[in-house]
């Protein structure tokens, strides 16, 4: 009761890293509530997930079993884990702003008459007070980029529990906790749970595409925007990024010319990156763009503006055109080769 509840995913890797990142805050927004932290994870053979679930911090970790759980399928999971927290009442249930949470986590908050958050970049706590001046405290205040993305809005729901709020991966680090507890394994059997009408849609073949990059992951990224100019001098950043051993990633307007495909567009409605090295290659730097980068480490922005306003958030500047400053660099660093 008055925990912290997180649905952790999984894949055929083990625990995706959004539910460590989501296990990890949860963990500091126990710590500042002094609650405990919990974790559901939905599937079959669940059970193997208990102890890094503990390493990051979980205190406990309900495990949902069922073979016809293996695979997500929305009605019986929205079935199984909204009867949990009706159980166990949490005060704030968060999952990723995954495919898969952003499917699930607003029917769950539709059955548990609740409100969501969806996206969030942030969550804090803070007390709140409403128009008529009462103040509720300790609330989860959830933070996100607007619908027009040029600001940060912060939502609250004070008046209902849980909190409900999806996160977007890679916006948290995933970090073991420096004090791993000896937390509990619940075991849930779904099978009591679950009901024939659940499983009226059935999976009949799963066809799962391979991701092209691992820009969420990648040390070194260099972004191309609409002052790249062609897909052909799109080429070149990807020629840059093999001497690198970087990934490539791009803006809107650079996947709206056709220079690059959706899948490596960085922003608001695309990848967080938070790389040691961002090389953001003819980027005007407008915050829906900004908003999936600006936790890099270091930022070399190349543009022929030198007021654009990616400069301001970059540790380097090279004022000069695209094409050539990337050849420029090819040259150099093939010859160290
Ligand atoms: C709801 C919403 C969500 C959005 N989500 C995203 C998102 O997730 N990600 C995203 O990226 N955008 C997003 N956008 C779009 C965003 O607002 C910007 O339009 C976009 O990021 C601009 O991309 P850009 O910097 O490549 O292009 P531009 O803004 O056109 O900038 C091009 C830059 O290239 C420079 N340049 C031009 N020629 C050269 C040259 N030869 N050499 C070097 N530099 C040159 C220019 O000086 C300029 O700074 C969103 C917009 C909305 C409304």
């Amino acid at each position: 009761m008055d925990n912290i509840i997180v649905f952790c995913e999984t894949d055929e890797c083990g625990l995706c890293d959004i539910s460590l990142e989501l296990v990890t805050k949860g963990r500091r927004l126990a710590a500042q509530l002094s609650c405990g932290i919990d974790a559901i994870v939905v599937g079959e053979h669940v059970g193997q997930y208990s102890s890094e679930l503990f390493r990051y911090g979980a205190d406990t970790v309900f495990c949902i079993e069922d073979a016809r759980l293996k695979e997500y399928s929305t009605l019986p999971y929205v079935r199984v884990i909204t009867a949990l927290l009706k159980e166990q009442k949490p005060q704030i249930f968060l999952a990723g702003a995954t495919n898969i949470g952003r499917d699930l986590a607003p029917r769950i908050a539709a059955e548990l008459k609740c409100g969501i958050t969806a996206d969030c970049t942030d969550l804090q706590i803070a007390d709140y007070t409403d128009a008529e001046g009462k103040t509720y405290e300790n609330i989860l205040y959830q933070i996100r980029p607007n619908f027009v993305g040029n600001q940060l809005t912060t939502i609250a729901s004070p008046k209902h529990r849980p909190q409900m709020a999806t996160i977007r991966e890679g916006v948290m680090s995933k970090e073991p906790s420096e004090h791993p507890k000896q937390g509990k394994t619940v075991e849930i059997n779904a099978a009591n749970i679950l009901k024939d009408e659940d499983f009226a849609v059935s999976i009949i073949e799963r066809c799962i595409e391979n991701k092209p990059c691992n820009l969420k992951d990648a040390k070194v990224v260099i972004a191309g925007g609409y002052g790249v100019g062609s897909r052909e001098n799109f080429e070149l950043l990807y020629k840059l990024a093999g001497l690198l051993h970087a990934e490539v990633g791009a803006t809107r307007a650079a996947v709206d010319a056709g220079y690059a495909d959706h899948s490596t567009m960085i922003g608001q409605t695309g990848l967080t990156v938070k790389p040691k090295l961002y090389i953001a290659v003819g980027i005007s730097g407008q915050v829906q763009h900004t908003v999936g980068m600006d936790k890099a480490d270091t930022v070399v922005s190349i543009n022929i503006d030198a007021d654009a306003p990616m400069n301001k958030f970059a540790n380097y500047v090279i004022v000069g055109d695209a094409r050539e400053t990337v050849t420029k660099l090819i040259e150099q660093l093939s010859s160290k080769q």
